[in-house]
């Protein structure tokens, strides 16, 4: 059984505040060997239930975060930036099951830890008028690729929001949420062990899982933080302003929206402050 796992930072256990997410954070190197204990976690649990093969793939930030010499020396990891499916590139590879592993909430989730989807400049995005945010556009491209989402960790509003698009997904909630920036957190070690056993848990029952499949075509919605991203999105052909602050697009598939969506990200993220 071939396992993807897709990993971001801030749905990982005791990570609460931008100094833990950003490079330049004073306690990121902490951060991400956090990271990497949570991913050899799932990791171990991914081999305990038969996987024969797993490709992690690093997704927070341009991709260069794990400690390659700390990971599980069995698995094949993607790293680096920019690269075409984001968060979920070598999900096209062919997988039997994938694991999100350190996610968090959608945009504008209130008392979830560090929530945003994909930049702070982007309100909202929703899928055939579906709202979601990292979690649900990612599961979206695996279920594309036919591959089924099947673990989820993050703190309790992460949890929440996949089981509201996953239903009874195994998941691990490892903080809730007090705020955006705080959090009530268990031990890493409690993480760390709760991950192994839900990915093993998960792998186990992997076959009764459908792929996340969004009906086709697909009408994108993103709100943006600013009406002049909105002037800048509507460059992309296809892209429409629906109010000062919202733009739509027609899309064929989920893959079309998401390039769609990932192309606006990149624009409006060009020149931060206007
Ligand atoms: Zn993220």
């Amino acid at each position: 059984m071939k396992v993807y796992i897709s990993v971001d930072i801030e749905g990982i256990g005791c990570v609460v505040r931008s100094e833990h997410s950003s490079p330049q954070g004073r306690e990121f190197q902490w951060a991400r060997k956090r990271m990497t204990e949570e991913v050899n976690a799932a990791v171990a649990g991914a081999f305990a239930a038969g996987a024969s093969e797993v490709v992690v793939a690093d997704s927070h930030n341009v991709g260069l975060n794990l400690l390659a010499d700390q990971l599980d020396s069995r698995v094949r990891l993607v790293m680096g930036a920019p690269r075409a499916l984001s968060m979920m590139e070598g999900v096209q590879l062919g997988f039997d099951a994938a694991f999100l592993v350190g996610y968090h909430a959608m945009a504008g989730t209130a008392d979830g830890v560090i929530v945003h989807t994909y930049t702070g400049r982007i309100a909202s995005v929703a899928v055939n008028g579906t709202p979601v945010g990292e979690i649900g556009l990612s599961a979206a491209l695996a279920g594309h690729y036919h591959v089924p989402v099947v673990l989820v960790t993050g703190d309790d509003k992460a949890v929440r929001e996949a089981r509201s698009h996953l239903g009874d997904v195994e998941t691990v909630e490892v903080k809730k949420g007090l705020g955006a920036y705080a959090a009530l957190c268990l031990s890493p070690r409690a993480c760390n062990e709760k991950i192994r056993e839900a990915a093993q848990r998960a792998l186990q029952r992997a076959h009764c899982t459908a792929p996340f499949r969004v009906e086709t075509p697909v009408e994108l919605t993103v709100g943006f933080t600013t009406a002049s991203s909105v002037d800048r999105v509507t460059a992309i052909p296809g892209v429409r302003r629906v109010d000062g602050t919202t733009a739509v697009a027609a899309c064929e598939d989920i893959l079309h929206a998401f390039r769609i969506f990932h192309l606006m990200t990149d624009l409006v993220e060009l020149t931060p402050f206007i």
